[in-house]
Parts: C-alpha cells; sequence; structure tokens
C-alpha cells in the first residue's frame, strides 16, 4: 500500500496545516524548500556524515538470542537506544537544524513536555553554534529538573509556559506566539511526526534512516530484507514512522504500533488515542485525538513521558483507518514487566516508551521462521527513578 503525503499535505483523510494566518508565510517558506534542501548532494552528504561521526549510525541491528528463544521467532532489536542522547529523537534534531541553516535561519525554537526533544534540540545547537530557546510547561519543568538542567548546561535557555495546564500544550502555545513575532531568523523544531505540513513528512523523511538500515542490515544477516513484522512504539509517532517508512509498501511486512494503556482504556486514565481518539485538529493538523464531546482536548496518563500525548500524528491516523498498521496498547504494568524482563534476558535496560513496544511481544503466537524487528528507540538512564519506584525487580 502507498503511504505518502500529498500535495495539501494529507495522508489519507488525516494531515494538513490548520495554523494561525500569522503563522502562514513561515509554514510555507518550509513547505516550499523542505524537499529541495533534503535532496541536495551537500546536504545529504553533511546529514549522512554527522548521523556517523555524532550519533553512531549505523546503530546495530542486534540479534536477541534469548528473548528469540522466549518468544520463538527471529526477533531482532535496533538498537536506536545506541543514539547518542540516548533515543531516536536526534535524527530529527540535526536534520531540521542542517535545513534551518540552509534556510538562513540563526536561531531555534522547540517546545518540549518531558524535556527529552528539548536536550535533542539543545544538543544539536550547542554542535552547530546556534542560539537555542526551548518552551516547557511549569509543572513539567519542576517534574523533569534534570532535563532543564541538561538543556542549560548546553548552553539553550528554558523558557516556562505558565498558562492553562503549565504542560506541552501550553509550552506549544508558547512557542508558536515566538515564531510569529520572530519568523524571520528563526525556525521552530517540531520533535515528532505531528504539526502542519510539512513537519510530519519532513520528519519521517529524517527518521527513516532507521528503516532504511534495517534493510540492508537484514540483508546480510538473514539475506532478506523484509522482515516478517517491524513492532514501535508510539507517542506522535516518529520512531515508528521511521521503522516502517521503507517497508510501507511491502504489504507482507505486519507493522505493528503500539500507544500506551495507562492504568487501562477503560479507567479515564490511559493515552492510547486510536482506542479513544476521535478525528478533530490538534497542533495543526487533522489527525485522531482524545477528546470530549466538546471537542476539549483530555489530558493523557501514561508511566512513560513520552507516550503521554493526546494523538497520533496523521500519518499514524491513516495507517489505523486503512489497516495498514495493527495497533495494540500495552498498560504501564505490561510495559514494566516487559522492560524488566529485557533487563533480564539481554542485559538492555530499555526506555518505557520502548517497553510498551516489547509489551506486544507477548500478544502474538509467532512461527519459528518469523523475523521481529522491535524498534528499541531509546534507553532507560533517563527512566531510573520510575524503574526504583516500580520496585517489582
Ligand atoms: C520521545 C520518545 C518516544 C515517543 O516519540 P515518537 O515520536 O512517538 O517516537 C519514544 N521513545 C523514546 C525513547 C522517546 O524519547
Amino acid at each position: 500500500m502507498k503511504i505518502k503525503v500529498d500535495d495539501r499535505g494529507y495522508y489519507g483523510n488525516y494531515g494538513g496545516a490548520y495554523i494561525p494566518e500569522m503563522l502562514y508565510p513561515n509554514v510555507e517558506e518550509l513547505r516550499q524548500n523542505y524537499l529541495s534542501v533534503m535532496e541536495e548532494d551537500g546536504f545529504k552528504k553533511e546529514f549522512d556524515h554527522l548521523l556517523k561521526t555524532y550519533v553512531g549510525r549505523p546503530t546495530p541491528l542486534y540479534f536477541a538470542n534469548r528473548l528469540s528463544e522466549k518468544y520463538g521467532a527471529k526477533v531482532y532489536l535496533k538498537r536506536e537506544d545506541l543514539c547518542h542522547t540516548g533515543a531516536h529523537k536526534v535524527n530529527n534534531t540535526i536534520g531540521q537544524i542542517l535545513l534551518a541553516k540552509r534556510l538562513g535561519k540563526q536561531k531555534i525554537i522547540a517546545e518540549t513536555g518531558a524535556g527529552q526533544h528539548g536536550v535533542a534540540t539543545a544538543t544539536v545547537c550547542a554542535l552547530m553554534g546556534m542560539e537555542c530557546v526551548v518552551y516547557m510547561g511549569e509543572i513539567d519543568m519542576a517534574r523533569q529538573k534534570p532535563n532543564v538542567e541538561r538543556m542549560r548546561i548546553l548552553g539553550a535557555g528554558v523558557r516556562p509556559a505558565t498558562s492553562g495546564s503549565k504542560t506541552l500544550k501550553d509550552a506549544t502555545n508558547e512557542a508558536m506566539r515566538h515564531w510569529i513575532n520572530d519568523p524571520v531568523d528563526t525556525h521552530y523544531v517540531i520533535g515528532s511526526v505531528v504539526g502542519p505540513h510539512p513537519y510530519p513528512d519532513m520528519v519521517a523523511r529524517f527518521q527513516s534512516v532507521i528503516s532504511e538500515e534495517i534493510k540492508w542490515q537484514l540483508k546480510e544477516t538473514e539475506h532478506v530484507e523484509d522482515p516478517d513484522y517491524v513492532i514501535a512504539c508510539v507517542g506522535g509517532g516518529s520512531n515508528a514512522a521511521g521503522a516502517f517508512y521503507h517497508f510501507f509498501d511491502r504489504d507482507r511486512v505486519k507493522l505493528l504500533a503500539v500507544e500506551a494503556a495507562g492504568h487501562g482504556n477503560e479507567t479515564g486514565e490511559s493515552a492510547a488515542t486510536t482506542v479513544l481518539g476521535k478525528a478533530g485538529v490538534l497542533h495543526g493538523s487533522k489527525t485522531l485525538l482524545m477528546q470530549t464531546d466538546d471537542g476539549q482536548v483530555v489530558e493523557p496518563y501514561s508511566i512513560s513521558a513520552g507516550l503521554d500525548y493526546p494523538g497520533i500524528g496523521p500519518i499514524h491516523a491513516h495507517l489505523f483507518e486503512s489497516g495498514r498498521a495493527a495497533f495494540y496498547s500495552a498498560t504501564d504494568e505490561e510495559a514494566m514487566q516487559a522492560g524488566i524482563l529485557l533487563s533480564k534476558l539481554e542485559g538492555i535496560i530499555p526506555a518505557i516508551e520502548s517497553a510498551h513496544a516489547l509489551a506486544v511481544l507477548d500478544n502474538i503466537t509467532f512461527s519459528p521462521d518469523d523475523i521481529v524487528v522491535l524498534n528499541l528507540s531509546g534507553r532507560g538512564d533517563k527512566d531510573l527513578e520510575t524503574y526504583i519506584k516500580w520496585g517489582k525487580y
């Protein structure tokens, strides 16, 4: 099946650019230039060079022997947890900030919830000598103190969003306001496949390096390019989009997306958008989102900060509606158990986001020859406190 954005920025029924008129010139400049810049030889060379020498790509495609024995299939882990800064997010921030430089921008702004995207952005701004301002809800700043300090050590300014619920959506509003007031020399880095067109497509392309590598790495070890399954967790959906990208039109490859079910999808404390959401507009695009009957965004809940988002990117809304990807959800409990299992079986403590993807291995009956690639989006260092509080290890 072809999964491709159309000229208007839509994937099937989802996407587009629902933005205030004041923001139109900024987004339009990006839309007109992103593809031509990304296709320039010089741009590609610089991007690839940094992915190799700075991020540490290609990341290994690791055959997980003991995990494979347990699940009765050939389970490979795509080790995005070994990227510099500990997750896949840096692939995108490097891409966008290189692009911003090509467009003559000198300043970078971003918003962040848990602080992971803020840290990835501050890191690359330090690397490239760009001025960096990150907006973060006041409540999130208190909850995620180490990431706030990381950003400051890296030279970024962290500005609290003090309106509304003082969390991610308020930080997003502040960042947009900043961009409207400072459009000429500033680029706004969005951290997932969300936001107005062209962001979802641009971010998916930067993250597609993940599936590009999986293909040749599988060829080396299994002498085939297509696995039977690709599994990834979905917050906004960027690591999943990157892991699925080069398999979209390979219909025999089953794509499994895993959302966070929090305390359970019936408890009112969940972040499983495809189970609980309806179509609406969130952060500049038409997509599925969790909302009340009169259209107010519902606060999501997950133990994992990276999956605690009330929507999914439009590409995932389309993957869900078209049936090209199968959507699962894992509860806090299931994810924590899966994270501890991986630690004990393979000596890898995963990010709790990634542990949600691991949890669905329990729900599938594999044949012994099945090749399963699970995208391990990040490492668990940042989640140590949560593991300790959880205690059951
Ligand atoms: C941010 C994050 C996610 C969720 O973001 P996506 O855009 O859905 O990939 C998943 N895993 C880790 C480790 C993260 O830091």
